[in-house]
């Protein structure tokens, strides 16, 4: 029953052949045989989610409730008020927020049952799950590769079907790029369709969360309930919440008057492996036979987006965890000899490598000599990037492109940050636009799964799911899972 997608075990529940309770037991029974070799959460909470699942059952079946019954899972970036949220980070081992994060709570409307929070590398900062503080993730297809990340331990419970979704969160590929290498499906949305009320802050301009699944059409589902407008988030869209599910009650199959583009940069990029370029090329072909008109398409200032992301998100995220200083939240240190002390010893102390890394180099872009070399010349790139994707939106339904450059990787086989970064170089680019991208597993190569990104225009994602669905479908790959 837990390898079936949402949308099938939600036909189960409603025809009581399983029940609530029953469904998240199995679910727990699996994260218990499992989680010593995969390492997925940081906290699971057993007796929450049985307690929770028997309520619903005493209720019995709601149809109002799109995801009634259904266990899923949570990055532990996002605030939970009864549950440890740690953000992978030593600073906040031991933190319950005192309130639940927006999409989490329109989850729990909805009728989901949460099992626990997923692991990731500190503050959303890696590309591999293996950062976090507590223990690093691995992936189901080979548990001696990386799951990758920033939300790795998400991509590993939908791909082992420890659950049935979850959410994660996406600056520059944390989304898209752990779907790929676990291989599911990943949505960034539009940045301001899910507010981010909730979440604990990495880079607030680039910062979306989004779901993963094992297909297309449970990713629309997930989608569909935790977008909407939320007046706690600034910059959550006001449009009106839309229902993605509609999409699939009579799916288009093929692509038929689609145009997609092939960002030219990302196809001739030295960094992709042979394999994973036949996959992608293969993809294409399929996409053609599908009734895709194909356009190669030039985005010359895409070769700056891992300059102009890290320069950003770091300076973001030197100002954002400011707010962790050894009083207000998590850990501080002990007998400080004065308040100096305090703040530099508990920061030290509770704050992984990375993560200071990240803050030094943000703190130095930011500062008065500095700024206009760095950061002001980032901001400046990262709107030519933004009309480089405009530019060929105009031309294109949407686009596509590889997500990572090689299938998962060996655990402590990339050690230097430079080459860590260079891992991000396909999807850095779609945060710094804010535009919506969809990793949708394509097939296997070197034995590890392989995901490709659809890229489309502003609010735009239900193109992406449309075609999305249709190619897992022809490809075979909507609803993989490794057990
Ligand atoms: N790997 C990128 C980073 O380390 C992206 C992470 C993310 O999307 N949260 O910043």
């Amino acid at each position: 029953m837990i390898t079936r997608s949402i949308t099938e075990i939600k036909k189960a529940l409603a025809k009581k052949e399983i029940s609530a309770a029953e469904l998240t037991k199995a679910c727990l029974d699996h994260i218990e045989k499992t989680e010593p070799a995969l390492g997925a959460f940081i906290n699971v909470y057993p007796e929450q989610a049985l307690a929770r699942a028997k309520e619903l059952d005493e209720k019995g079946y709601d149809e109002s409730m799109p995801l009634w019954g259904i266990p899923v899972s949570v990055k532990d970036a996002l605030a939970t008020k009864t549950m440890k949220t740690t953000a992978g980070s030593k600073i906040l081992e031991n933190f319950t927020p005192p309130y639940t994060a927006f999409a989490v709570e329109q989850l729990e409307k909805a009728g989901a049952v949460i099992l626990g929070k997923n692991n990731m590398d500190e503050f959303a900062m890696g590309s591999t799950c293996e950062n976090s503080a507590f223990k690093a993730g691995s992936n189901p297809w080979n548990t001696d590769c990386v799951a990758g990340g920033s939300s790795g331990g998400s991509a590993i419970s939908v791909a082992s079907c420890q659950s049935f979704a979850s959410l994660g969160t996406d600056t520059g590929g944390s989304i898209r790029q752990p779907a790929s290498l676990c291989g599911c499906v990943g949505m960034k949305p539009t940045y301001g369709r899910v507010s981010r009320y909730g979440l604990l802050a990495y880079a607030s301009s680039l910062d979306q969360i989004g779901p993963f699944t094992r297909t297309v059409e449970d990713n629309a589902l997930m989608l569909s309930v935790i977008s909407g407008h939320d007046e706690r988030d600034s910059t959550s869209s006001p449009r009106e919440k839309e229902d993605f599910t509609k999409l699939f009650q009579n799916p288009k199959m093929d692509l038929k008057g689609v145009v997609i583009g092939l960002p030219k940069e990302f196809f001739e990029s030295k960094a992709m492996d042979a394999e994973v370029a036949k996959l992608c090329a293969q993809t294409i072909e399929e996409a053609k036979k599908l009734g895709a008109e194909i356009k190669e398409v030039s985005m010359p200032h895409l070769v700056y987006s891992i300059a102009s992301y890290y320069i950003i998100a770091s300076a973001e995220a030197s100002s954002n965890l400011a707010r962790y200083d050894g009083i207000r939240y998590g850990h501080r240190t002990n007998q400080p000899k004065d308040l100096d002390e305090l703040y530099t010893m508990s920061r030290t102390e509770g704050f992984g490598e990375e993560v200071q890394r990240r803050i030094l180099l943000g703190t130095y872009v930011l500062s008065a000599g500095y700024y206009d070399a760095y950061y002001k010349k980032a901001a400046q790139v990262r709107r030519l990037i933004r009309e480089d994707y405009e530019k060929a939106l105009k031309e294109c339904t949407f686009l596509l492109a590889p997500v990572s450059p090689i299938t998962a990787w060996k655990k402590g086989s990339v050690t230097d940050p430079l080459q860590m970064y260079q891992m991000d170089i396909f999807t850095l680019s779609l945060n710094l636009s804010g535009l919506p991208g969809l990793s949708i597993p394509v097939g296997m190569a070197n034995n590890m799964p392989v995901g490709m990104q659809l890229i489309g225009s502003a609010f735009d994602e239900a193109s992406l799911l449309c075609a999305g669905h249709s190619l897992t479908t022809h490809l075979g790959t909507n609803n993989q899972y490794k057990f």
